[in-house]
């Protein structure tokens, strides 16, 4: 049977254009923050959920965008 994949609520970063969602082969899903690759700040995954930021911005994440 099909399961859908679990995933952590990740608070700011849910409605932040710089989350990336990243799926692991055993069903879960990690918030990925893309501002890590370039700015030491911000870790590659933060301990969720996020409720302050002084990186977030709202918007769609970039890695969705077409
Ligand atoms: S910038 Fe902040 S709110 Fe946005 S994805 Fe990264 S950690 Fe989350």
């Amino acid at each position: 049977m099909d399961r859908a994949p679990s995933r952590q609520p990740a608070g700011l970063c849910d409605s932040c254009r710089h989350q990336k969602l990243v799926p692991n082969t055993r069903g879960s899903v990690f918030s990925l923050c893309e501002r890590s690759r370039t700015e030491d700040a911000f870790p590659r995954y933060p301990r969720l959920p996020v409720v302050q930021c002084p990186g977030f911005e709202p918007g769609l994440p970039v890695s969705s965008q077409k």
